[in-house]
């Protein structure tokens, strides 16, 4: 692939993971994500375009807003350079097509639930219902990649996401009193189980469950909170779904193919 084409998609991601910036500061607060233009969350002056140059700003003004001096919170730079880093991988991996353009709207729907959620724990509404319409786009596209499951895998996988949470929220509500996840936990991994299906979902519950109970853990002893405290759990979510995407796969038909395998060699002696 040529050079100039890679740019591209690079470039692309910095602007994209500019404006997942403003998302993620503006849904929220319940901003309107087009107007006003770009301004310091502090001191509210609106930022000429030659001060909002994704990941060169940040490093030009060295965190710093130019006008107050307060400090810029380097979620900007991750937020542009993670995006950026993305697009160019799967710019690569996919060249122009389908499956290019879902990624490219997936990952940073992914990003911004991943900052909102880890600040504010809640997860946008408007954000799950575009990976769903994402995942019921996919039943009339033949040509994705297998990732993306057919219609029964897909079912299955969002029934079992509604069972499993559904019935850890009501188990937490109930019988311990305590709200364990909410309601955007829920509809988040519903969508992700349309969208990749019951081996995928079963991946991600599995990967981001103990990730969050290990993380939360020591989260929850290095700050001395009770276990009253709530944390935000979208960020597993998010996580465990990018490990699925970037190794799930292969790791899952792996493990089957030793399995079957095992199998035969009992089977057959
Ligand atoms: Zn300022």
């Amino acid at each position: 692939m040529q050079i100039f084409e890679l740019t591209v998609y690079f470039l692309l991601g910095l602007a994209v993971g500019s404006f997942s910036n403003v998302c993620i500061y503006r849904l929220p607060i319940q901003q309107s994500i087009i107007l006003p233009k770009s301004h310091c969350p502090s001191c509210k002056t609106p930022i000429p375009f030659y001060y909002n140059i994704p990941l060169f700003s940040y490093l030009y003004l060295r965190g710093q807003c130019v006008f107050c001096q307060n400090k810029i919170t380097i979620r900007y730079f991750i937020v542009e350079l993670s995006t950026a880093l993305f697009f160019l991988f799967f710019g690569w991996k996919y060249g122009l097509s389908i499956n290019l353009v879902y990624f490219l709207i997936l990952i940073p729907v992914f990003i911004v639930i991943f900052f909102i959620d880890l600040k504010h724990l809640i997860i946008p509404d408007s954000l799950v219902l575009l990976i769903g319409i994402l995942a019921l786009g996919k039943l009339f596209l033949p040509n994705l990649d297998s990732i993306f499951a057919s219609l029964y895998p897909s079912a299955l996988g969002a029934l079992i996401a509604f069972l499993f949470i559904g019935g850890l929220i009501v188990f937490y509500q109930y019988v311990r009193k305590i709200e364990g996840m909410g309601l955007g936990d829920l509809k988040l991994f519903v969508v992700l189980g349309f969208l990749f299906g019951i081996k995928g979902i079963m991946f991600i519950l599995i990967v981001s469950s103990l990730s969050g109970v290990i993380i939360g853990s020591i989260i929850l002893i290095s700050k001395n909170k009770n276990f009253q405290s709530q944390l935000p759990f979208g960020p597993y979510i998010i996580i465990a779904t990018l490990i699925y995407i970037f190794l799930g796969l292969p790791l899952i038909n792996y493990t089957e193919k030793i399995l079957i395998h095992y199998l035969q060699s009992i089977y057959l002696t």
